[in-house]
């Protein structure tokens, strides 16, 4: 398949073994043969990654820089075989060695730089960029503790540091020849130079220093090579003395901070922000590092900037890195002389701006101290910049309100200014994108209806995709040969072929033996369960996932009120609840989230009753899978039948677990909510089960929902409720979930558990039906896998190069 040549592979292995580890075969450990093979893998991308970069700069392609605080990648060796078409050469190879390539590939760490959704759509985005060709790259931060280790204590959440040997990383190459001075601190003089013109110097700053590190991004079938880049924070003893302008070389030691703890640690929310100034610090590392790495790149092979945005688009991963409007105006400006006007059409031709929530509480804001502290010069630009902004707002409609205008600002008044980054991100940037038809309709009519008026041309939509080679093709290998037995093996760099699979819908033995292959990925799930757990789950019962960061909006709360409601309509109703079924959960917490960590002990406290009591005969499980990250998500998918995906309409940007379940097969329960209504309209109603109140029956119902009168008017919710109240599930450490109680019962309950309580119960009354007729189940699933092409990440990448970035697929 390859197009290049195995042959030297062997070589590379055994030297790397010999002469780098200094070891004779026999005496290799694991980690040494893991390292030995990455090795070897690693120099085929090395070799592709020169022409590559060759070809773009020969062509002097446009490039695209993707900017982002976190990127979400899991291992990689598996993934690079697979890309590169080597896997079963490899296998075959390492069998004359006495070694097995599939548990070898399980004794790779798997880096978590990342929290959740937003970092592996990062993740996905680099495979299909460089899996079409196109010269994109991923800028990030090289953290060296990733996103914690989740423990569970006695049914609670505890967090320990997950230290990633980024040093020793056989996929991690450290650019020694590059580093970036960055300036940081200090204060602005203003000054007027010859020609009067004001004329700022940023003065007694201090020194952070990035260093490149570089993880190659393999194509599929190894044309194409990209890379993303991660900066380290080091401090130097060393560094180039040319650059401190006063010349006083004391203070200019003086200056140099000790930068390493920048890059020390991944904050671990994923909807909340955190407002420490470290994290500040990093957002501007991360983007001044990037620009200067862009711009260094840029300025080797063009001289002047009137042309920049035609050969630089740069991408923000939500506002994270939004200072890079007030960073490239500051480069363009102060340092290569541009006027400001010009200078501004430049920044925003280049600079796109994704936008991933609508919770008010996600939504990025800083104190004008703090930033006039951090970077003097960047809080003057921002000022700058939002005055002409006010300005350009009252000359173009001289009736506008000053309601208008106080939303729009940059700045938030208030007792605590505040730099409101949405707002910079969105005046910064020609295109401003959500995740999902539905949310970006939210983020014009919602969240930003004054500036979607002013310029609807900005506005657009880019619904999210994952990578068909990591989430079909590497985690899910029976049902991968499966597909590519029936229609080749095309799907996996063109998803968009895979309805193809539908006319063999009524061939007898191909759903079957699509059953056989769901039954044994059931069956390696239920292996590691009883590993993990001690406990024993029957692959024959329904496995219902809900695995994704624990969230009230995602309301793992509402899945776990169900499971109350049938454990108690077995144990005191005595009613037949259909087929058993495992209920599987397993996400993280942020640390300080107290309440999201109390859902993690219920379910925990839930689990142990039910599992234990004899009066449920083995008809109900619940399991919680520790420590969710990808390698476990790859595990956990592809063994689903149920998807679920229940947060509260209008909550949930996207999501991206969703399309990963649908496209191995697993049904959705879901609301009306980001993705899930374009799944819904690509599977077809009949084929997914959809419940809930929709995003405009939330907004009506909302001003006046009380839960009281769900309560009231719903024995069976009255008694699952009670049952939380109660010690029923907390016999040893009494009243604990009182709160669970107080919070669902609280008036306007913002997340409306009890207000969807009674669709989600009948709709999963309606799987339990369901699932009891294999022949229909199967056909549905089938038609998951078949109808899901859409949610490829290479087709949300296709519309990004064509609608925002202008780059093009480039094979030379
Ligand atoms: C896909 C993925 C997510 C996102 O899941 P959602 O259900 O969209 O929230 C989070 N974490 C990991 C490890 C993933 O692979």
């Amino acid at each position: 398949m390859s197009y290049f040549d195995f042959s030297n592979f062997e070589t590379s292995f055994n030297n790397y073994i010999k002469y780098i580890l200094g070891k004779q075969f026999e005496h290799a450990s694991k980690n040494d043969q893991l390292n030995a093979v990455s090795y070897a893998v690693g120099k085929y991308l090395i070799d592709i990654s020169y022409d590559t970069q060759k070809r773009y700069q020969e062509n002097d392609v446009k490039r695209l820089h993707y900017l982002s605080l976190e990127f979400l990648i899991g291992r990689l060796l598996n993934n690079n075989l697979l890309n590169l078409g080597i896997y079963k050469r490899c296998k075959r190879f390492l069998e004359t060695k006495g070694i097995d390539l599939d548990l070898l590939v399980e004794e790779e760490r798997d880096p978590a730089l990342g929290n959740g959704g937003l970092g592996r759509l990062a993740a996905c985005f680099l495979d299909s960029l460089a899996c079409l060709n196109m010269p994109g790259f991923g800028y990030g931060i090289n953290y060296d503790y990733g996103l914690f280790k989740q423990v569970i204590v006695n049914g609670y959440q505890k967090e320990k540091p997950d230290y990633w040997p980024n040093r020793r990383s056989p996929w991690l190459i450290r650019r020694t020849e590059e580093r970036y001075m960055v300036p940081i601190y200090g204060r602005v003089e203003g000054s007027v130079d010859r020609d009067g013109e004001y004329n700022p110097t940023w003065t007694n700053w201090s020194l952070l220093i990035g260093r490149p590190h570089d993880i190659l991004v393999a194509g599929f079938e190894g044309r194409t090579v990209n890379y993303l880049r991660l900066f380290t924070a080091e401090a130097s003893e060393d560094f180039d003395i040319d650059i401190f302008n006063d010349g006083d070389y004391f203070k200019a030691v003086g200056r140099k901070i000790k930068s390493e703890t920048i890059s020390k640690i991944l904050y671990p929310s994923d909807s909340k922000e955190v407002g420490k100034e470290l994290r500040l610090v990093q957002e501007y590392f991360l983007v001044a590092c990037s620009l200067k790495d862009i711009i260094r790149k840029y300025e080797m092979d063009h001289h002047t900037f009137d042309h920049f945005h035609n050969k630089v688009a740069i991408q923000l991963n939500d506002t994270h890195p939004a200072l890079a409007v007030a960073e490239l105006m500051r480069i363009l400006v102060d340092e290569k002389g541009i006027q400001w006007e010009t200078a501004w059409e430049i920044t925003k031709k280049t600079l796109g701006y994704t936008n991933h929530t609508l919770l008010p509480e996600a939504l990025e804001t800083w104190p004008v101290t703090i930033l006039e502290r951090v970077v003097p010069r960047h809080m003057q630009l921002i000022y700058e910049i939002n005055q002409r902004f006010l300005e350009y707002l009252t000359v173009r409609d001289p009736d506008i309100t000053i309601e208008s205008i106080a939303k729009m600002s940059i700045i938030q008044e208030g007792p605590v200014k505040q730099v409101r980054m949405a707002n910079l991100a969105i005046i910064g940037s020609h295109s401003i994108n959500g995740v999902a038809r539905v949310h970006s309709d939210l983020v014009k009519t919602q969240l930003v209806p004054e500036f979607y008026r002013l310029w609807p041309e900005r506005f657009n939509n880019k619904t999210n995709g994952v990578s068909p080679r990591r989430w079909i093709a590497a985690c899910n290998p029976g049902l991968a040969d499966f597909i590519t037995e029936a229609i080749g093996r095309r799907w996996v760099g063109d998803l968009s072929r895979i309805w193809e699979l539908e006319t063999f819908e009524n061939d007898p033995g191909f759903l079957d033996r699509l059953g056989e292959i769901k039954l044994a990925n059931k069956e390696a799930l239920a292996t590691l369960i009883r590993k993990k757990l001690f406990l024993n789950v029957d692959p024959q019962s329904i496995f219902d996932i809900h695995a994704k960061r624990i969230h009230e909006y995602k309301r793992q709360l509402l899945n776990v009120i169900h499971i109350i409601h049938l454990y108690l309509s077995i144990k005191e109703d005595g009613k037949d609840i259909g087929h058993p079924r495992t209920f599987i959960f397993s996400g993280k917490a942020a640390p300080g989230y107290h309440f999201a960590k109390l859902i993690i002990k219920l379910i925990h406290s839930v689990a142990n009753v039910i599992n234990k009591d004899p009066d449920i005969h083995d008809m109900i499980k619940v399991a919680f899978l520790p420590d969710y990250r990808v390698t476990l998500a790859e595990r956990i998918i592809p063994a689903a039948d149920v998807s679920e995906q229940i947060s509260t309409a209008g909550m949930e940007a996207s999501g991206t677990g969703n399309m990963k379940f649908a496209m191995n097969g697993a049904l959705t329960i879901g609301t009306l909510d980001g993705a899930n209504i374009e799944i819904a309209e690509q599977v077809g109603g009949e084929n997914i089960y959809i419940f809930g109140l929709t995003v405009d029956e939330v907004e009506a119902f909302r001003p006046n929902y009380e839960p009281k009168t769900f309560y009231d008017e719903d024995p069976d919710l009255k008694r699952v409720l009670k049952a939380i109240y109660s010690n029923l599930f907390c016999s040893d450490e009494p009243g604990i979930f009182k709160p669970v109680f107080s919070q669902l019962m609280g008036n306007g309950e913002h997340y409306l558990h009890l207000a969807d309580f009674r669709s989600y119960v009948a709709t999963q009354l309606k799987i339990g039906n369901d699932y009891k007729d294999r022949a229909k189940w199967l056909s549905m699933s089938l038609k998951n896998i078949a109808r899901t092409g859409m949610f490829s990440s290479d087709r949300a990448i296709q519309e990004y190069a064509d609608g925002i970035w202008g780059i093009r697929s480039f094979r030379g």
